[in-house]
């Protein structure tokens, strides 16, 4: 099961791994560069994902998405 990224409203820090959901809980509102920061550290230290340059990679190399920013799965952009 590849790793999702979930906004939360409540989330206790800019990034946090869920194990049980597989999922990363990011704060909702975070600048989007900060998010990646703390997402890619998150992916590449404590999960052992591959360090890529392209961007974010699930631990089987898939790459992983932020919220709205899938293709063609209701792409938004919230103020
Ligand atoms: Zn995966």
């Amino acid at each position: 099961m590849c790793i999702r990224i979930t906004e939360a409203d409540e989330a206790p820090e800019i990034a946090v791994w869920d194990p049980d959901e597989v999922e990363i809980l990011v704060q909702r509102g975070t600048h989007q560069h900060l998010l990646i920061r703390e997402i890619h550290a998150l992916l590449t230290i404590d999960l052992g994902a591959p360090n890529s340059t392209a961007g974010l990679t699930c631990f089987c190399g898939d790459p992983v998405f932020l919220p709205g920013e899938q293709n063609g799965d209701g792409a938004r952009s919230d103020q």
